[in-house]
């Protein structure tokens, strides 16, 4: 590190690009650095967002090679797996975030706090935005050699109405405001001028969407409610309270394995967690919520009182990622940027954008696979491939081999079982390998071959820290103008590839692994474990200390329940 020089980044008196803003221009000026010259040329990185993508990356860059920039709104980073711990109490808020100039500064890399607007691919500008002191909006422009886009998600509203009256779950604003509207209902309860009716509505917690984040919220609620809540509120009983999930689909963590499924529905049934399933939320409005259900082939509609309502019914994409979308023709993925398998972003000239993380998806190769299979069963017969007839049960095999290859594609082959069946009702009992293909393609761009968790965000970020080392590696003292980005990335390295380590989640005193197919599920050693996995996977040794004090703290004294 001592032969890096100290460079600043300063605004360029000069204005410039598309918009004519004024220009932030990395300025080395070292007098005692002996290859200063080259210093100046370095590559320009610039990494928009500081989640887990941005973080592994920075985490893996061999300090010195380029000139970092990460631009963000948020100055931190955000280890999410912990978060709904952190709406109840369990742990405090500072234990699951580190402050992102510690991470950069390992690369000596510069931090700006705002927030990227736009990007101009001719002339290599990102437009960047933040308000200063007075309130006001200012722009500029930052120059980039090679871009890296990990902006995240946004939640999906679904086109319901009455969001306004939800809680969401996905920053440590949003953890915070949970904390306190849940304590507040309490406090609301307990007053003398309460009535019956709005009592129990105000301790009715009502939670959208059955998937980890929704699953996790709720165990962590109950918890609350039975440890805490007699110490705390000894004048709340707890069966004035409710909590009940919603969920759209049959089951609820229905990504998992489906005997992990059903244990946790049947842990929640045993600690009064009501799961509804197969219903879908109608519109939220502040004091309840309706929903339907299909009874006896007709749609009712229903409703709970609500004084608490959690959207959490999966993620889109950020309106800068939308933006950037817009502007390239050949991107028409409505759910991500897509990428080609270096991870660069497709249509982007030059090759020297990429996108990591939940903004973006590798533009899926599942139904190629598919198809390769498709042959090779039609050479197992010794047909013809387009010839071959394939039964339910052949496709069925199909199917399998592809999940082997792709377990997170098992959502998708199951949508794919439905339509053979749809289509296979008004056919002969079979499909020919035209029919299926044709099949494939029509649903090719609704599947998604990645899922959106910090467990692929952190593998693609490593991959391109290991890349770019290699790329600097491959072309010592590389002069950021005379490099073609072209086809080096080909040439230097290896393609993305994922790996699926397993699935987790915690249930309220117990916890669930899907280990790629083996199960694992039980109490407090289940517990211990979950715990000992996110606490080995934690970004610092600070926040280590910081989660092991937590958890001591409330081992002993209980959470905290207050409002601030
Ligand atoms: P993020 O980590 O979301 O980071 C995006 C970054 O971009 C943020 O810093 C944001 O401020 C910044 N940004 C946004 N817009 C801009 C802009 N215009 N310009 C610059 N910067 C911008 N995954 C798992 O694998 N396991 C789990 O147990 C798990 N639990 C979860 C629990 C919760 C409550 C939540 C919300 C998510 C959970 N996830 C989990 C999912 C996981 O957090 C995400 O998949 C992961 O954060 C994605 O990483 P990322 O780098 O793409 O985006």
């Amino acid at each position: 590190m001592e032969d890096i020089p100290v460079s600043e980044l300063a605004l360029n008196p000069k204005r410039g690009g598309p918009k004519n803003l004024p220009i932030a221009e990395i300025l080395v000026d070292d007098e005692d650095c002996e290859n200063m010259q080259e210093q100046r040329d370095k590559p320009k990185l610039v990494i928009l967002g500081t989640g887990w993508g941005s973080v592994a990356l920075l985490k893996t860059l061999k300090p010195g090679d380029y000139h970092v920039t990460v631009v963000s709104p948020v100055n931190y980073f955000l280890f999410t797996p912990m978060l709904p711990s952190a709406t109840v109490g369990t742990l405090s808020l500072k234990s699951l975030v580190e402050p992102i100039r510690r991470i950069v500064h390992r690369v000596r890399g510069h931090f700006l706090k705002a927030e990227a607007e736009d990007i101009d691919f001719s002339s290599k500008l990102v437009e960047v935005s933040q308000l200063d002191a007075n309130g006001k909006r200012q722009h500029f422009y930052l120059p980039y050699d090679k871009l890296v886009i990990a902006v995240g998600s946004t939640t999906n509203p679904h086109g319901v109405k009455g969001l306004e009256h939800c809680n969401f779950l996905k920053t440590i604003d949003d953890a915070r405001q949970i904390k306190n509207k849940v304590t507040e209902n309490m406090e609301l309860a307990c007053l003398p001028t309460t009535s019956d009716e709005e009592r129990k509505r105000l301790l009715s917690f009502v939670i959208c969407g059955g998937g980890p984040t929704g699953v996790e919220f709720a165990a962590e609620l109950y918890d609350l409610l039975n440890e805490d809540l007699r110490v705390n509120f000894p004048k709340i009983l707890r069966n004035e309270i409710s909590v009940h999930l919603i969920q759209s689909r049959g089951h609820i963590l229905n990504t998992y394995d489906e005997a992990l499924s059903k244990y946790a529905e049947a842990r929640f049934a045993h600690d009064q967690v009501e799961v509804l399933t197969n219903s879908r939320v109608k519109e939220v409005k502040s004091d309840k919520i309706l929903f339907t259900q299909v009874e006896d082939g007709v749609t009712v509609t229903k409703e709970i009182p609500t004084g608490f309502c959690l959207w959490s019914t999966g993620v889109s994409q950020t309106p800068f990622a939308q933006k950037i979308a817009k502007k390239i023709e050949t991107q028409n993925n409505k759910h991500a940027l897509e990428t080609d398998s270096h991870l660069r972003l497709i249509g982007a000239p030059m090759g020297d954008i990429y996108a990591i993380g939940d903004c973006s998806t590798v533009q899926n190769n599942v139904a190629a696979h598919m198809i390769t299979f498709l042959r090779t069963i039609a050479w197992e017969k010794g047909k013809d491939p387009e010839k071959v007839h394939l039964t339910f049960s052949e496709w069925r095999d199909v199917a399998e081999r592809v999940k082997k290859r792709f377990p997170q594609a098992a959502n998708h082959l199951r949508r794919l079982d439905r339509l053979f069946q749809e289509y296979d009702k008004d056919h002969s009992g079979t499909l020919d390998f035209n029919e299926l293909h044709e099949l494939l393609l029509q649903i090719d761009s609704k599947l998604t071959s990645l899922p959106a968790t910090a467990q692929r965000a952190n593998q693609q970020g490593e991959y391109l820290g290991r890349k770019f080392n290699q790329i600097s590696k491959t072309l010592p003292g590389m002069k950021a103008n005379e490099i073609d980005y072209g086809d080096l990335d080909e040439a230097v390295y290896k393609a993305f590839k994922y790996k699926h380590l397993g699935s987790l989640a915690y249930i309220g005193n117990a916890a669930i692994f899907d280990f790629n197919g083996v199960n694992y599920s039980g109490g407090l050693l289940a517990v211990y474990l979950w715990r000992s996995i996110y606490f080995s996977q934690s970004v610092s040794l600070r926040t280590r200390i910081l989660l092991a004090m937590d958890w001591t703290k409330r081992a002993f004294f209980g959470r905290d329940i207050m409002s601030f």
